[in-house]
C-alpha cells in the first residue's frame, strides 16, 4: 500500500484551524487520526477545525485531565483523546480504547506518539512543527496516510 503525504503550511491559529476542518469534513468512521507536536504546537486548534468538519458545534477543548471527550452531535461521532498524562498502555485499554478504534466513529488522538505501540497500521499521522526562522505563529502540519 502506497503512503500520501500532504504538507501544509501555515502563519496564524485561524489558518490551522481551517486545514483541520478541511480534513474533518471529509473524514470516515473507523479512522483514526494521530497527533503529533510539541505542546502550544496547535493540535488542539486543528482538533477545534475538525471537529467543525463534522458538525460539532459545542466547544472543543484539550481532554488532559479526562483522557477521552465524545462529541456525538455531528456527522459520525467524534472521540478526542489527549493521552499526555497516560503512563501504561494499560491505562487506555481500561478507557476502552480497543473498542473505540473500531467504532462507529472517528479518533482523534493528540500526544499519540506516548501510545505508539497502540495505534492501527492505517493510522492517520498528523505531525504539527513549528520553525521560528519562519516566525513565531508559522506552523508545518504534514499529513501521512496509508492509501
Ligand atoms: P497544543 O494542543 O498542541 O498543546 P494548542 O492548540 O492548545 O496547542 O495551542 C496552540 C497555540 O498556538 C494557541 O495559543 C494558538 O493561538 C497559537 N498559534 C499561533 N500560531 C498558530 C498556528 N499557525 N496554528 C495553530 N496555533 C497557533
Ligand atoms: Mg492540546
Amino acid at each position: 500500500m502506497a503512503m500520501i503525504e500532504k504538507i501544509y503550511e501555515t502563519t496564524g491559529p485561524e489558518e490551522t484551524l481551517q486545514i483541520g476542518k478541511q480534513i474533518g469534513e471529509s473524514a470516515a468512521a473507523g479512522e483514526v487520526y494521530a497527533l503529533i507536536g510539541d505542546l502550544g504546537v496547535g493540535k488542539t486548534v486543528f482538533t477545534k477545525g475538525f471537529a467543525e468538519g463534522l458538525g460539532i458545534d459545542e466547544p472543543v477543548n484539550s481532554p488532559t485531565f479526562t483522557i477521552l471527550q465524545i462529541y456525538e452531535e455531528g456527522r459520525i461521532p467524534l472521540y478526542h483523546f489527549d493521552v499526555y498524562r497516560i503512563e501504561e498502555p494499560e491505562e487506555m485499554e481500561e478507557i476502552g480504547f480497543d473498542e473505540y478504534i473500531e467504532g462507529d466513529g472517528v479518533c482523534l488522538i493528540e500526544w499519540a506518539g506516548r501510545i505508539e505501540e497502540l495505534l492501527p497500521e492505517d493510522v492517520i499521522v498528523v505531525f504539527i512543527e513549528k520553525d521560528l526562522d519562519k516566525g513565531l505563529d508559522y506552523r508545518r502540519i504534514t499529513v501521512r496516510r496509508l492509501r
